[in-house]
């Protein structure tokens, strides 16, 4: 482990700058689960600036691969409380890069958070993020597992990624074919411990795109038409931000609130399992409206919904110690409070196992998990 001590002062300054990074101790990591977590000494960058990564011990803190990057604790699940160090980007800036009559490019620092991005985007009326709204987390976190909801996915949006490569101890600009995304995947989640997101360039859009608005979620299609009613207007003229508003009503109908304290959890848990056609064949013959979606780019193989099959082994509801799965949503894994992260791993645990017993599909978690 490096020593941060002896590796640097408390703070450390580029010239014409604030504090650009902080080391601290005993820090403690918040994430949307409320469980118990601090990291014993921890990195914190305020600044990107390609500079910052020719200090020597920023570059032996972040190539030591027992450093943990963390974000906004929404996707971490911390089963141990203990860490012995992490690095968090905290600069939150974003300008425009390039602008065209039909696109704008922006560059977006890691520390950023999503939906205070989505909503300043959709505000000035660029298209693009507005079905991202109310996600949780930052933006550099983001591309890890190419968040997306109501048929939007960051992926879709992203130029590029600029990153610190911990292998190679030098920062890159990957392009967005470079970040291999895929449903909830990307280079960075498939080579954990290898990457530091520093910033993020996307391109909006002016106008609308083609079929605008997108109506084929759960709710949405009526909630448009609700918003058709009231505002006097058609549904294809409803600007980001209106519908950025919608999709936010649907999710908190849905969801417990992030924003809030306890109860706490990181959406959704698990991955909806990806399986091949002859394999769900065989489950439909026993469990005839098991619902499958197709999969895109994936021949051969179709995705179930891992709620449905959650809910089937009798979870949805349960309650226990502390800790459940949700009433609303048999993916939503909960922490009442008062439980600790072992206590909630075990019930993960016992939930994959049942599933796997009854259907014979091991379910992935869809966090990271910290042990
Ligand atoms: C109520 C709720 C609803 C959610 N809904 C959705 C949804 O609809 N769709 C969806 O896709 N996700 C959803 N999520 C999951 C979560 O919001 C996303 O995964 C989010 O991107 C995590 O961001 P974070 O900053 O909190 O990351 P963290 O939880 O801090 O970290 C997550 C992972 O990213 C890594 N990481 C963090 N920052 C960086 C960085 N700068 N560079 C490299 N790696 C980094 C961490 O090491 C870790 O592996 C939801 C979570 C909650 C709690």
């Amino acid at each position: 482990m490096n020593d941060p001590d002896a590796a640097a002062p408390g703070s450390g300054h580029e010239p014409g700058h604030g504090a650009a990074f902080e080391w601290q101790r005993d820090l403690p990591v918040g994430n949307t689960l409320h469980l118990p977590a601090a990291a014993r000494y921890a990195l914190v960058l305020h600044q990107t600036a390609p500079s910052l990564f020719e200090h020597k011990a920023i570059a032996d803190w972040l190539t030591d691969r027992q450093t943990l990057v963390v974000g906004g604790g929404s996707n971490l699940v911390f089963v141990t409380p203990a860490i012995q160090q992490a690095v968090r980007v905290d600069a939150a800036g974003w300008w425009i890069d390039r602008e065209g009559e039909q696109f704008v490019d922006i560059a977006v620092e890691a520390g950023k958070g999503l939906d205070d991005l989505v909503r300043e985007t959709a505000r000035r009326a660029w298209f693009g993020l507005e079905a991202l709204a109310e996600i949780p987390g930052s933006v550099g976190a983001a591309p890890v597992q190419n968040v997306g909801a109501y048929g939007t996915e960051i992926g879709e949006h992203v130029r590029w990624v600029e990153a610190f490569d911990r292998d190679e101890a030098r920062i890159v600009r990957l392009t967005a074919r470079e970040c291999r995304f895929g449903y909830r995947q990307s280079r960075f989640k498939r080579e954990p411990g290898r990457w530091l997101i520093l910033r993020v360039g996307l391109r909006l859009h002016r106008q609308a795109p083609d079929h605008w608005p997108e109506t084929r979620y759960p709710g949405v299609a009526e909630a448009l038409a609700d918003w058709s009613c009231r505002s006097g207007q058609p549904i294809t003229s409803i600007a980001p931000d209106a519908f950025a508003e919608l999709i936010t009503a649907i999710r908190r109908s849905k969801l417990p609130d992030w924003r809030q304290g306890l109860p706490g959890s990181v959406g959704s848990f698990f991955q909806n399992p990806v399986i091949s056609i002859d394999m769900a064949d065989r489950l439909t013959s026993r469990w005839s409206d098991m619902p499958r979606f197709p999969t895109p780019g994936a021949d051969g193989q179709v995705k179930l919904s891992a709620g449905w099959l959650i809910e089937q082994c009798g979870w949805k509801g349960y309650r226990d110690d502390g800790v459940g799965v949700s009433p609303n949503h048999a993916l939503v894994l909960m922490h009442y409070g008062g439980a600790d992260g072992q206590a909630f791993w075990s019930l993960a645990c016992r939930i994959r196992e049942s599933v796997d017993r009854t259907f014979g599909i091991a379910l992935d978690p869809e966090p990271r998990i910290v042990e």
